[in-house]
């Protein structure tokens, strides 16, 4: 396989995730609206056979590690079909999927035989009421119990993903991280991001203070990343089997080392999670572009590739133009 693409600032481009649905059966607080959002039309999403030529274009350019994501991405028909076909290009190392859990219980046996090897469910709280007040929806017993059936099935880390918010959640930071005395998952804390539906400055909380509430419940030592593609700084506490990560997207830049490009359902090709630049590769597949036009116009994508964000800019914001369940995260 060729090397990894690197953009202008000679970051290795090597991770690619796919947004495969705009839709979702959760409605969480701080990613939709309640009332939900248009839905892009059947004919505006990219067609599994799209996706699949896409996911093929970039592995052959170097790309060797895939996510799968939405909006939630087991909605879609026949989502299993879709991982398994991705799992079969030639070159590809890794194949992921990012997930409420809603449907989990359903599919986690399938995803493991589709290819899938690394799950990351989101799960901001381990109370049943809070769950249905965060998602809008009565489902945390289902979600639990989808993340139960990923262990059992295999995945080996279950990865838990938390966006902790003040006065939301973050009274249970410890006990999620005491999860990882119970069980071989990782907990990873993710810093709450701007993006519009929430007022941020109220509901942000630094990693720091993330970090420094988990310091209640024991030592915590450095741990390896293991196999992990993503910025999370990765801690454990002595004699737990399981892992804590913290991602921190808004105080502590890890755009240097950014190797991340991203496709949202409806086919744009974006390069930074908060920049508007968008390539329209869905425009270039049903105009009849060849695989190498189409690379062609990924590798000046790659090259234009911002250096970092600037949400410490509170003009810019502002301007964040689409929703995180539009972009996939
Ligand atoms: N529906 C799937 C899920 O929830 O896991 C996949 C898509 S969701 C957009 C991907 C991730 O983005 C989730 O872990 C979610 O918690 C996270 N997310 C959404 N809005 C966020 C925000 N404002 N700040 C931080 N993380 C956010
Ligand atoms: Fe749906 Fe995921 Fe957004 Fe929640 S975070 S509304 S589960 S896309």
């Amino acid at each position: 396989m060729p090397a990894p693409p690197t953009d202008s600032f000679h970051r290795k481009i090597d991770y690619l995730r796919l947004s495969i649905t705009d839709r979702c059966n959760l409605r969480c607080s701080y990613c939709m609206p309640a009332s939900g959002v248009p839905k892009f039309d059947h004919s505006e999403i990219l067609s599994y056979e799209e996706i699949v030529r896409l996911a093929g274009i970039a592995i052959s350019m170097g790309i060797s590690k895939v996510r799968i994501t939405g909006g939630e991405p087991l909605v879609r028909k026949d989502a299993l079909s879709l991982c398994e076909s991705i799992s079969k290009v030639q070159g590809l190392r890794s194949l992921s999927l990012t997930t409420n859990g809603v449907l989990l219980s359903e599919f986690a046996e399938g995803l493991l035989a589709a290819g899938i090897r690394r799950i990351n469910v989101s799960l901001d709280t381990l109370k049943p009421e809070r769950f249905a007040a965060i998602t809008r929806q009565d489902l945390f017993s289902r979600v639990w119990a989808g993340i139960m059936a990923a262990h059992r099935a295999g995945f080996s880390p279950v990865k838990l993903n938390a966006v902790i918010m003040c006065g939301v959640n973050d009274d249970e930071i410890e006990d999620l991280a005491r999860l990882t005395f119970r069980f071989p998952f990782d907990v990873r804390f993710i810093e709450f991001m701007p993006f519009r539906q929430l007022d941020h400055e109220a509901l942000f909380i630094p990693a720091s203070e993330i970090l420094e509430r988990l310091s209640r419940v024991g030592p915590l030592e450095p741990s390896g990343a293991g196999e992990s593609n993503g910025p999370a700084l990765h801690y454990r506490f002595k004699g737990a089997p399981g892992k804590i990560g913290i991602i921190s997207p808004v105080s502590d830049h890890f755009c240097p080392s950014c190797n991340r490009l991203r496709v949202t359902a409806d086919g744009k090709l974006r390069t930074c999670l908060f920049s508007s630049d968008e390539i329209d590769l869905r425009g270039l597949l049903r105009q009849g572009a060849s695989n190498e036009e189409i690379a062609a116009e990924m590798l000046v994508a790659i090259n234009k590739k911002p250096e970092k964000h600037q949400l410490s800019n509170p003009v810019f914001r502002k301007c964040i133009s689409r929703p995180m369940f539009s972009i996939g995260g």
